[in-house]
């Protein structure tokens, strides 16, 4: 029994530990036996506004693996609100279990009391494994949501945005790499062609560029072949291909020592979140490549503009206004970074930083 006892005090300082290395305030850990519901809310930091981020729904393998990706989940979304010129922290939350099987109204529900019962300081939204559906159910619980549904008043699904920033951060970074920001014939490989994806291969084969597309979902594949002229690729080799331009739009994690070895690109900029499987060892290994890496919470900032700006009157051009500046923000971030022998990544936290330091000041 003291073991037990001993083992569980040290997990909490570990957890605790986690919280103040990586700068966050409050973890929520929520479970309700009736409904099976085990979820983490994490909210980093609220200096700017109250945290906003998405709900994930995961079958993380164990408790450890859920907060680690809450915490540093979160984390990117308080810098990506900083960066982006907008009043909010960084939260997001976690439900563990299979979206699949586990997934029910009363579990969402309860879920949603969670997420009121911090009085506003969180506002969740849709991430992986949710649909609008669940949305609904939360939203009968709180009005702490964002990303509501066109047909009950809200701004849709912000993938389109996201891709609309994700595809000028590309533009930015040829701009930087190239002194030409036109993609016309550059060879782009686009992994991940879901809601974002889709959207920005849209955007780059209307520029004539030579779009590779990869996905696990070969139906996906075909269609979107079909439909944009773009080339499949698939397995492994994708990596070792010739290619100018890396777009990950699926998961974290793709940017890595192993890939970025073989990686022949010259700019990695896509939508995907942590990108970066080591944020501080791998941006190094980007830039003593001559890769540019434009940082993924600057580029992919588009959908949060446009919940954020659901918020406050929704106004669709309001919103892709706001995602224009993410090309200036870019060609900022990669002079900023050349200037001070920083890497891009550095370089956008620092940025990020000194926006919620200032605001601290006031
Ligand atoms: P999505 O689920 O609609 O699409 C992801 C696609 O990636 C799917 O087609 C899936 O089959 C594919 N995929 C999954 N694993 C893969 C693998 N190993 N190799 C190749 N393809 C794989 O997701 P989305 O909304 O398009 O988001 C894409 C990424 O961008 C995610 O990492 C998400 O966190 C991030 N992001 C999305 C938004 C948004 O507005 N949707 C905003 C910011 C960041």
């Amino acid at each position: 029994m003291k073991t037990v006892k001993k083992t569980k005090i040290l997990n909490d300082l570990v957890v605790l530990n986690e919280m103040e290395l990586l700068g966050h305030e409050q973890i929520l850990f929520c479970q309700d036996k009736e409904t099976g519901l085990k979820a983490i809310i994490a909210i980093h930091d609220t200096t700017l506004g109250p945290a906003l981020g998405g709900t994930r729904m995961w079958n993380y393998d164990n408790e450890q693996d859920a907060i680690t990706d809450v915490l540093r989940l979160s984390r990117g979304m308080t810098f990506k609100a900083a960066i982006s010129g907008l009043s909010l922290g960084g939260g997001k939350a976690v439900i563990i279990g299979d979206s699949r099987k586990d997934k029910t109204q009363k579990l969402m529900r309860k879920f949603g009391q969670f997420v009121d019962s911090l009085g506003g300081k969180y506002i969740t939204a849709e991430d992986v494994g949710m649909t609008p559906k669940d949305m609904e159910y939360v939203r009968m619980e709180t009005n702490h949501v964002t990303g509501i549904p066109k047909s009950l008043g809200g701004s849709g699904d912000p993938s389109p945005v996201t891709a609309f920033g994700v595809y000028l951060g590309i533009k930015a970074s040829a701009k930087y790499k190239w002194g030409n920001d036109n993609l016309k014939d550059k060879i782009v490989l686009v992994q991940g062609i879901g809601h974002v994806g889709e959207t920005l291969v849209k955007y780059l084969s209307e520029e004539g560029a030579n779009v590779l597309i990869n996905d696990l979902d070969l139906n996906k594949l075909q269609n979107i072949s079909k439909k944009y002229n773009a080339k499949i690729v698939t397995g492994d080799c994708i990596y070792d291909l010739d290619m100018d331009i890396y777009a990950p739009c699926a998961l974290g994690g793709t940017v890595n020592p192993n890939t970025i070895e073989r990686l022949k690109c010259e700019i990695i900029a896509g939508a995907a979140n942590n990108q970066l499987a080591d944020e501080y060892r791998d941006s190094i290994l980007c830039l003593e490549k001559g890769i540019c890496y434009a940082p993924d919470f600057l580029i992919n900032a588009g959908g949060l503009i446009n919940v954020y700006s659901e918020l406050h009157n929704y106004d669709l051009n309001n919103a892709l206004n706001q995602t224009r500046k993410i090309y200036d923000t870019t060609l900022e971030i990669f002079r900023k970074a050349e200037i001070s022998n920083l890497t891009t990544n550095a370089a956008a936290l620092q940025l990020a930083k000194q926006i919620i330091r200032e605001k601290n000041l006031k």
